[in-house]
């Protein structure tokens, strides 16, 4: 598991990227998660502004 990135929604603000405590997350047009780094631990579903990040099963 990890979280992943509506890239249709995603605007690409970066405001997950900046609170990712595992600097799991890089911004380009959009957002891209790093499984590998991430530990889902929701910082950034919290943050986004457009909902475009979740935790998947
Ligand atoms: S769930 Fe946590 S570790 Fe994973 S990408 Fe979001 S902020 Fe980073
Ligand atoms: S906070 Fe949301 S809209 Fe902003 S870059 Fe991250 S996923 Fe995209």
């Amino acid at each position: 598991m990890s979280a992943k990135v509506d890239e249709d929604a995603c605007t690409g603000c970066g405001a997950c990227a900046e609170v990712c405590p595992a600097d799991a997350i890089t911004v380009d047009d959009v957002a891209k998660v790093d499984s590998e780094l991430c530990t889902d631990c929701g910082a950034c579903t919290d943050e986004c502004p457009v909902e475009a990040i979740s935790l998947e099963e």
